[in-house]
């Protein structure tokens, strides 16, 4: 989608450092960490947010979480919080489905 960050950065039109790909999503590390390890796992497809999600992206919603099982097996993690922000009011600023991933220190709760 014209103008959206993510689309862009998919598109490797806006530089990201990578973690993982594939044809579904796209994994990347976060500009702003908020935890010693902290990167985003996004849809390829233009989803605005997870409001937008329907029985149809069910597939989709299991394989990204499949993935994110997979990147933690990798990096060695064995706890981290997955995190998606819908709306503006619960912390969304981009507009495009994705997943935080955190991992590397303890996690408070709840969020604020
Ligand atoms: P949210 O506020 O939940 O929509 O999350 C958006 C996240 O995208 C924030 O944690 C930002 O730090 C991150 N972010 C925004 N632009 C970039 C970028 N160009 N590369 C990596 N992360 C980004």
């Amino acid at each position: 989608m014209e103008d959206c960050i993510f689309c862009k950065i998919a598109a490797k039109e806006i530089p990201s450092r990578p973690v993982y790909e594939d044809e579904l999503v796209y994994a990347f590390y976060d500009l702003d960490p908020q935890a010693p390890t902290h990167f985003l796992v996004i849809s390829k497809q233009h989803i605005a947010s997870a409001l937008d999600l329907t029985d149809e992206h069910a597939a989709l919603v299991g394989h990204i979480y499949a993935v994110i099982a997979q990147i933690a097996r990798q990096l060695g993690f064995d706890s981290y919080r997955v995190v998606t922000n819908c709306g503006e009011s619960a912390g969304q600023s981009v507009f495009h489905l994705h997943f935080h991933v955190l991992a590397g220190r303890d996690m408070a709760w709840p969020p604020g």
